[in-house]
């Protein structure tokens, strides 16, 4: 566009609905508005008499008027176009434009006009920014969720910490002499200690559940087995109140079935010990039936007793989090109000249903309905595989106070060197406690760096790994100690990981870290004996 032509299109502009500046550059090289069109007037408030012969500097002043200066002399000075975003600050709130800024030259080739035109984004700016915000929440909100992951790792691991000294000291305690008063005031501490106990692996079980972190493992496994064993394990429970247990398993339905057997046994300890609470005569039963033609959900494993029942206006929220059935007569009943979403959750993630019927005053039932695949019978059931025994070892810490682990006969490990990498000092005294009776010698330590270091220069018959240590943590100096074991040609030395991160995450990372063996605090006097000699030590 040359300059005469420029001149005639002048009033036209006013009927674009772009937003037009025009400017003059005169001799002394700087640009000077000589013409705002109707919108532009509108954006800035401006009248001709305002910003005619003036810079943008003049007009604006500071921040925005050296900005928008600045913007003029680069097209100047490189005689192209540019196009750039400009605030403008209006009364109310900011207004963005989108500018496009064009040289034009007279007919010698001089560049003697600045044309601007420039269309209102604010909308789109103001929905990028709220796109933006909703971004930020949405990470900020991920970030939580995984601080309260962390948060309940750390909690886990601290109340276990503690709460193994406590269950730990008391059954050294219950060993000594006590008279009778003293030996009730230690049974109710460890008791008390127990149920604690069972509280928090409700709750840390829960929130795995809403962060939606239970994995399956699926084994081979005997469904026949786990019933019985679940069945001796309550049977004293039962009897203690005096109904009875029974199981019933069909000869003709089948044993063996693939999936994850210590959540099968988590489900029936759930819903059997829940019968039994709430049982005071009569009898409680599980009963397994297997119907191969069904459509679907073949396996149905019924819990049924002759309790105190559950009224219909409650049955549908029992297996909601945190619900307990308001029996506002009866005394209060221990409990989280988990055990029922945590068994229904586990049910669903295996792809399967549980429903509940109950007639008040008579009894429930529970009844959990699964499609378990038989096994392809050419695997060899991988009971004694370490890493089954390992992802079982919750169900171990659960079923300790009945296990009957046998305790070693006294000097059973005499000559044999344990290195125990452990930072608490009730723990290292447990520990020392509970193999005195062995004969093994001791040698400890406060970190895994002097563990390594120890290891190293003195050697041992097994070492006992504490997984979270000042200087250098448990995972990092057992992968230390296999490397030195691997440069020097060195066998490799039983670690076992003792630690009251209970997540079968830090199992496998245990295993990932080059660790034979598990165990989870707070454990038991005979359970870390029985560690020991599996481990060879
Ligand atoms: P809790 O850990 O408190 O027992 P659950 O989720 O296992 O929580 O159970 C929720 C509630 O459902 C219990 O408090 C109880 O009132 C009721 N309930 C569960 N099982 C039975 C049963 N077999 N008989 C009667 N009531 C039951």
């Amino acid at each position: 566009m040359q300059q005469d032509e420029f001149s005639y299109h002048f009033e036209v502009l006013d009927a674009v609905e772009l937003a037009v500046i025009v400017l003059e550059v005169g001799d002394d090289g700087l640009p000077r508005y000589i013409a705002m069109n109707t919108k532009s007037r509108e954006f800035t408030k401006l009248e001709h008499k305002d910003y005619a012969g003036k810079t943008a500097l003049e007009l604006y002043g500071g921040a925005t008027g050296r900005r928008a200066l600045n913007q003029h002399l680069a097209v100047i000075s490189s005689g192209k176009e540019a196009t750039y975003d400009i605030v403008l600050p209006t009364q109310h709130k900011e207004k963005y434009l989108s500018t496009t800024l064009r040289p034009v030259f007279n007919a010698d080739g001089r560049l003697v006009y600045l044309v601007g035109s420039s269309s209102d984004i604010t909308s789109e700016r103001e929905r990028d920014e709220a796109l933006e915000l909703t971004r930020m929440a949405l990470d900020k909100a991920e970030e939580a969720s995984q601080a309260k992951e962390r948060f309940l790792a750390n909690m886990s691991h601290e109340i276990r910490t503690p709460m193994n000294g406590i269950i730990g000291m008391c059954e050294l305690l219950q060993e000594t002499d006590l008279d009778e008063q003293q030996r009730l005031f230690a049974d109710t501490i460890l008791n008390s200690a127990t149920a604690l106990l069972g509280v928090i692996n409700d709750v840390l079980d829960f929130s795995k559940i809403q962060a939606d972190k239970i994995s399956l493992h699926d084994a081979p496994f005997s469904l026949q087995d786990l019933v019985q064993d679940v069945g001796t394990l309550l049977w004293a429970r039962a009897a203690y109140k005096g109904i009875d247990l029974r199981t019933d398993y069909p000869a003709d339905a089948p044993h063996e079935f693939t999936g994850d057997a210590s959540k099968i046994r988590q489900i029936l300890m759930n819903l059997l010990g829940n019968a039994i609470k709430f049982t005071e005569d009569g009898h409680v039963a599980v009963s397994v039936s297997y119907d191969p033609g069904a459509a679907a959900l073949p396996l149905r494993i019924q819990v049924s007793d002759t309790g105190i029942g559950i009224e219909p206006s409650q049955l549908k929220w029992i297996f909601s989090a945190f619900e307990q059935v308001d029996r506002r007569s009866a005394r209060v009943i221990e409990g989280t109000g988990l055990g029922l979403a945590i068994t229904q959750a586990l049910v669903e993630r295996m792809g399967g249903t549980i429903t509940a019927s109950s007639v008040p005053g008579q009894g429930s039932v529970f009844t959990v309905a699964l499609d378990l695949k038989q096994p392809d019978h050419h695997l060899p059931r991988p009971t004694d595989d370490a890493a089954a025994v390992f992802r079982d070892h919750r169900q171990a810490l659960n079923l300790q106070p009945s296990q009957p682990v046998p305790e070693l006969p006294p000097g059973a490990l005499a000559g044999k060197r344990i290195l125990v990498a452990e930072d608490n000092r009730t723990n290292q005294l447990l520990v020392r406690k509970m193999l005195k009776s062995t004969g093994a010698e001791l040698r400890f330590a406060e970190n895994g760096r002097i563990a390594l270091e120890a290891y190293k220069s003195e050697g041992c018959n097994l070492i006992l790994m504490d997984l979270s240590m000042p200087v250098m943590g448990g995972l990092e100096a057992a992968r230390r100690i296999r490397a030195h074991e691997r440069s020097a040609g060195l066998p490799e030395c039983p670690i076992v990981a003792l630690t009251a991160n209970a997540q079968p995450s830090d199992v496998e990372a245990c295993l990932a870290a080059g660790m034979n063996d598990f165990l989870s605090k707070p454990f038991r006097k005979n359970e870390l004996q029985a560690r020991i000699l599996r481990q060879g030590g």
